[in-house]
């Protein structure tokens, strides 16, 4: 398969100004970014990396590593996570406090911001240090030990984030948290704060495609049966309530953040991660989205 050429035709067709969103701003950091951002990382294996554009740039990856925060958290409880945290899509936006109302405190899935405090809970209470292992993980996934939280995007977000506090808060109410309310969302707006390229992206989420193991040291870092658990999450539950549209229109497992980063995997054959930062009404990288739509397309290939 020749991807090089199938990510060359994306960046001629692709161009920012087709595109009619706008950058995320709530978190005051994020607004910064230029808008004209546009790179592609697609990995299979140790020599095949194919990209174009702004592909080893860091950016803030946001959500996407609710992915790796859901990792360590079901190494450490086992199926018992599912009995704090459920797998099913929320149809809500990620940050609803309502469903979680209705709901008793148990978030709809690890992915919406509720999920992912409630993740963030059980590493704070289990770990030493998470903050160390979470960066521990995401070196070792990507072999590159440079990776790094922003510091400026966890102090505009910590500054701002009222809603997600309001959530931890909430959730402690009606039973769900255990942890005091501080070093949990000080794990959380780290987590969000992650700095990353497609290109480390690309390279973290091939375990994902490569049955839990690292594709070039042949490490198992999760079981078949975990792996199969986050992927079918990541394609339910991955796209804020856009989900559905995502394996509508692209058809692979994925996790998008509202830095315009999108992850998608293909199992068994590659990784691939894209970045821009204009994000459709549902919080979603609208070039991104497109991309991926035309790789899916040009090959041939999804999960369906
Ligand atoms: N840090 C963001 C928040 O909590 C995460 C948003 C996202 O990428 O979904 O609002």
């Amino acid at each position: 398969m020749d991807y090089q050429k199938f990510l060359d035709t994306i960046n001629q067709e692709m161009n920012y100004r087709d595109v009619t969103g706008k950058v995320a701003s709530y978190i005051p950091e994020l607004a910064k970014v230029d808008p004209r951002k546009f790179g592609m990382h697609l990995h299979c294996g140790e020599q095949q990396n194919y990209s174009f554009g702004d592909s080893e740039e860091n950016f803030s990856i946001q959500s996407i590593s609710k992915v790796f925060a859901l990792a360590m958290a079901m190494e450490i409880m086992g199926e018992d996570l599912w009995d704090r945290v459920h797998v099913e899509p929320s149809g809500d936006p990620f940050n609803s406090l309502t469903q979680l109302e209705y709901e008793n405190g148990i978030p709809r899935n690890p992915f919406i911001n509720a999920g992912a405090l409630v993740i963030s809970d059980i590493l704070v209470d289990q770990l030493d240090d998470p903050k160390q292992e979470l960066l521990d993980l995401v070196r070792k996934l990507t072999d590159d030990d440079s990776i790094d939280f922003d510091k400026e995007v966890y102090k505009s977000e910590r500054s701002t984030g009222y809603r997600n506090i309001a959530m931890v808060n909430y959730m402690k109410a009606l039973g769900n948290i255990k942890c005091d309310v501080e070093p949990i969302v000080d794990f959380y707006f780290h987590l969000c704060s992650l700095a990353m390229s497609c290109k480390n992206l690309s390279h973290a989420f091939m375990i994902f495609a490569n049955r839990g193991k690292i594709l070039a040291t042949d490490e198992e870092i999760l079981t078949p049966l975990q792996t199969k658990r986050i992927n079918a999450l990541m394609q339910t539950c991955g796209f804020y309530d856009e989900a559905g549209e995502f394996s509508f229109e692209v058809g692979l497992p994925g996790k998008s953040g509202v830095g315009g980063g999108i992850v998608a995997i293909h199992p068994s054959k590659y990784s691939v991660a894209v970045w821009s930062p204009i994000l459709n009404k549902k919080g979603n990288s609208e070039l991104g989205m497109k991309a991926l739509e035309r790789l899916t397309s040009l090959t041939g290939l999804s999960v369906f």
